[in-house]
Parts: structure tokens; C-alpha cells; sequence
């Protein structure tokens, strides 16, 4: 299987500290997509990116995206789509990544230049985008590079779209996807998406499900104005007494949502999906380690991650307009917003689970008997994904991660959200992939962000041999 890989698993070593140098230049560009002065560096990264493309013989369009929604004076970003090959004998596989980051200051924390690659001696590459996501991104490029130097012929055509408002929300991309779907990303075949982690440091995976979210708010009101408790405690009924017996009714301390109903919407765990668990490198220190505490809900590795990946969770994040400086002031609030979310799983639909909340939350509120008044609203929802892990887009990653890394990969689910995963999967009605090259420690978004050099390599190997072996792999639909 696969075997012109030796020559360019070669090629990729022997070409690694220009592949190194690349991602240096791509580093030394702070496209930080959140902060309005840097925007033409984004442009710039963007430009940078299509030259690359350009210069490896890649089709290359800048696409415009207007201006940014909020910020008139700004405009986006543009949208890099490029196309490799065109060859209608073989498949045509649709690879996304972000060209913006975070923002990073040395004042936040950070021991090295955030826009300066620093690698140290035990090959861990320091830099703002190292890991998220311009390594990956620039993994495609060299992969194209590798195999024209090692003259391997390119085992599919690739489309490419690489976008620069990630970190902001992805403004105005989710339109351009349905747009181009049936027109620039129409041969697309199956998706890849590399812009996640390993579950760990060691073992690779491929990704298949993503949580959703729904964020809800809980307003209580009452009286004209804040009250002093001297005066008016003991005389008024108290908005925030309401909300706290309202919030406290959700979900109690293991986790369990209170909400009648919501269980009903969950898809039963099946002994495939539960096969799944038992080799994933995972242990309950890892757990503990993350968590700062041993204050988990579950003694063991298996419901752990089915509790962070296939059941919902619901979590109590805050309220608006309650007191809560330091100190001991006496005010009794007039009005308090409660807000909390549910990370939603198969098969809970969006409008199913408001419906459930508003009924629990109004039920809860009635039976308070109180004089306040209360309302309860959404304020955003995005889907949860989940993949076919048995589509022969995930049997040829499983391939290519057996071929470069000697392991079989975990099969592992996330308990956020990437919502343009779900964009891909509705505009082209293909399979999505997640195949991540960093790992958990690459502190992505976080001070002192990384990727290591082995992941970055071997990760080079990774997304090539995907593509060797995507073009093998027959095409059931499992
Ligand atoms: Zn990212």
C-alpha cells in the first residue's frame, strides 16, 4: 500500500529546517484577527500564504468577504482558496485551516517574542500560531513541495481553504462556504480539517464529534430600583433569592441536568461506540492534572470522557447585576440576569432543548410563588457534529497515522465546539475529518504557545500519507 510514501517521508527530513524556516516567516507575521491596528497584517499573512501556493504551482484566488459586521471601517479578511491538481481520475479531498491568531503580548507572560519562532533544545517551537494553525496550515504547502522535490506524483487533486477571521468568530464565512460549495468546492470528495489537539502528548487521533451549545439567560426583576437590605430587607421579595432557587433546580452537584426530558434526547451509547473507549490514552491524572484538583465527578476514564464528549453537560456561569466585589456591601438587587449553557450532544435538537429549559425554568419560577417577574431566553446555539469514525475518510487518516507514527490513532470526540466543521459537512454533504498535528500541551490560544518539532514534521509525513492513502481507500459509506 501507499509505496512511493518511503521517498517522500525522506524528502520531508531531509527538507525539515526549510520547512522550519517557513513556518519562522509565517510566525514573524502577527495576524492577530481581534485587534482593529493589526488588520493588515492579516492581509498580509494572506497575501504571504497565496504566494507560497503560487510559487508551488497551486491555482490561487483571493476571495473578498466585504466588510466586518460591527466595525464598518474594517474589512475582512480575505478567504485563501486554492486548488492543486486537476487531474478528474483522481479524488479531490478539501483541506481547511486559519491563517490569523490569537493576540500575544510579552506582557501577558510570554518567556520568548511571540511573533519570533524560538525553538529550544528538546525541539519544542515557540511562537503565536505555531500550533494554532499555521504549522498545520503550512503542512498542506509542504507536503505539495515534498513530493514535487522528491518526485512522487500527488495522489489527489487538493482543494485548499484558508481563511483569516478564525479567532473572531469566522465573520462572514459560514455564506462564503454555501456559496462556493456547488462552485469552487464542488469536486471535494471528503474534507480534512487540521486546527485541533491530541488528546495527550503521545498518541495520535483522529476526531469525530464535536459538543454544540446553547446559552441561555435567566432575567428576574422586581423592584423600581437597587434597595438597601436595612431598609427594605425583610419587606420585598428579593429578585436574586428567586434566581439562585431557580439556577440551583438545573443540575445538581454530579453534573445531573435537572431538566425533565433533556435525557430522553440523548442517543443511546451502542457497544461500538462504547468499544471505543477502553484504548484511549487517557488516565484519571491527566484529568486531575488539568483540573488543578481531584475534584472529578467520576471515578473512571471511560464515563470521564463520555462526560466531557457524549453527554451533555450544563454549566451555571455567572450573574449579571448581582453584587460581587470584594467586601460587604448590603444591596438587594433589583434586577438579575442568570446565565448558563448546555453542551449539547446527539440527537438534541436546538428548538427541542429551549423548549425543555423554558418549560423547567417557568415550572421552577411558578412554583416560588413570587411577585417578580421572570424571563427566560437563548442567546446563542450552534450544533453539535458527530462523524461516521468507519467512512473511508477516517480509515485512510487511520492508515497514514499507523504508517508515520507505528500506533492505530484514538478515536476521540471534543467537548467544544469548531462550528465550521458542521458548515462543511451541510454545504458539501461530504465527510469531515479532523486530523490534528499538535498535541495537548501546545497551549494554543494560552501564553508560551508551541508546536513541537516532532509533531510538526511527522505531522508533514501525516497529512501526505492521508492523501496517499484517501486515493486507495475504497469508497464505502460506512
Ligand atoms: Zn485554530
Amino acid at each position: 500500500m501507499a509505496p512511493q510514501l518511503d521517498a517522500y517521508f525522506k524528502e520531508v527530513d531531509s527538507m525539515s529546517d526549510h520547512f522550519i524556516e517557513r513556518l519562522r516567516k509565517a510566525v514573524a507575521i502577527p495576524s492577530v484577527s481581534a485587534e482593529d491596528e493589526r488588520r493588515p497584517e492579516v492581509v498580509k499573512m494572506g497575501k504571504w500564504l497565496a504566494a507560497e501556493l503560487k510559487s508551488l504551482g497551486a491555482h490561487v484566488e483571493l476571495r473578498e468577504l466585504g466588510k466586518q459586521p460591527h466595525k464598518e471601517h474594517l474589512d475582512l479578511p480575505p478567504v485563501v482558496v486554492a486548488r492543486y491538481g486537476n487531474d478528474t481520475k483522481k479524488r479531490t479531498i478539501l483541506v481547511y485551516g486559519h491563517y490569523d491568531v490569537q493576540p500575544a503580548l510579552m506582557e501577558d507572560g510570554w518567556a520568548t517574542e511571540p511573533f519570533e519562532l524560538t525553538v529550544d533544545n528538546k525541539g519544542r517551537m515557540y511562537g503565536r500560531g505555531s500550533t494554532d494553525d499555521k504549522g498545520p496550515v503550512l503542512g498542506w504547502l509542504n507536503a505539495i513541495e515534498a513530493h514535487q522535490k522528491a518526485g512522487v506524483e500527488f495522489p489527489v487533486n487538493l482543494l485548499m481553504c484558508f481563511e483569516g477571521m478564525e479567532e473572531y468568530g469566522s465573520e462572514g464565512l459560514d455564506d462564503f462556504i454555501k456559496a462556493e460549495a456547488k462552485k469552487f468546492f464542488k469536486d471535494a470528495d471528503a474534507v480534512c480539517i487540521s486546527d485541533n489537539y491530541w488528546l495527550g502528548t503521545e498518541k495520535p487521533c483522529l476526531t469525530y464529534g464535536l459538543r454544540g451549545c446553547s446559552y441561555y439567560s435567566i432575567e428576574i426583576s422586581g423592584p423600581g430600583q437597587d434597595l438597601h437590605s436595612g431598609v427594605f430587607g425583610g419587606t420585598a421579595q428579593e429578585p436574586m433569592t428567586d434566581l439562585v432557587r431557580v439556577m440551583s433546580s438545573l443540575v445538581d452537584t454530579d453534573g445531573k441536568i435537572q431538566i425533565a426530558g433533556i435525557d430522553d434526547l440523548v442517543a443511546p451509547l451502542t457497544d461500538d461506540e462504547q468499544a471505543l473507549y477502553g484504548d484511549i490514552a487517557f488516565t484519571m491524572d491527566n484529568l486531575y492534572e488539568s483540573l488543578g484538583s481531584t475534584t472529578g465527578i467520576y471515578p473512571d476514564k471511560e464515563r470521564t470522557l463520555m462526560g466531557r464528549w457524549r453527554y451533555p453537560s450544563l454549566s451555571l456561569h455567572g450573574i449579571e447585576g448581582a453584587f460581587s466585589a470584594p467586601g460587604a456591601k448590603t444591596v438587594i438587587p433589583a434586577k438579575v440576569i442568570g446565565k448558563f449553557s448546555i453542551r449539547t450532544v446527539p440527537n438534541m435538537e436546538i428548538d427541542a432543548v429551549n423548549e425543555l429549559v423554558y418549560k423547567h425554568v417557568n415550572a421552577a419560577f411558578k412554583a416560588l410563588g413570587s411577585k417578580n417577574t421572570c424571563k427566560c431566553f437563548l442567546q446563542h446555539a450552534g450544533k453539535w457534529w458527530v462523524a461516521s469514525p468507519k467512512h473511508w475518510n477516517f480509515t485512510a487518516a487511520g492508515k497514514a497515522v499507523e504508517r508515520v507514527w507505528g500506533v492505530k490513532p484514538d478515536l476521540t470526540r471534543e467537548g467544544g465546539s469548531i462550528p465550521v466543521t458542521l458548515t462543511f459537512e451541510q454545504a458539501t454533504g461530504k465527510n469531515v475529518l479532523l486530523l490534528p498535528m499538535g498535541s495537548s500541551t501546545d497551549a494554543a490560544h494560552s501564553i508560551n504557545e508551541k508546536l513541537d518539532r516532532r509533531n510538526y514534521i511527522e505531522g508533514i509525513k501525516l497529512l501526505g500519507a492521508y492523501l496517499h492513502y484517501v486515493a486507495e481507500e475504497p469508497m464505502s459509506e460506512a
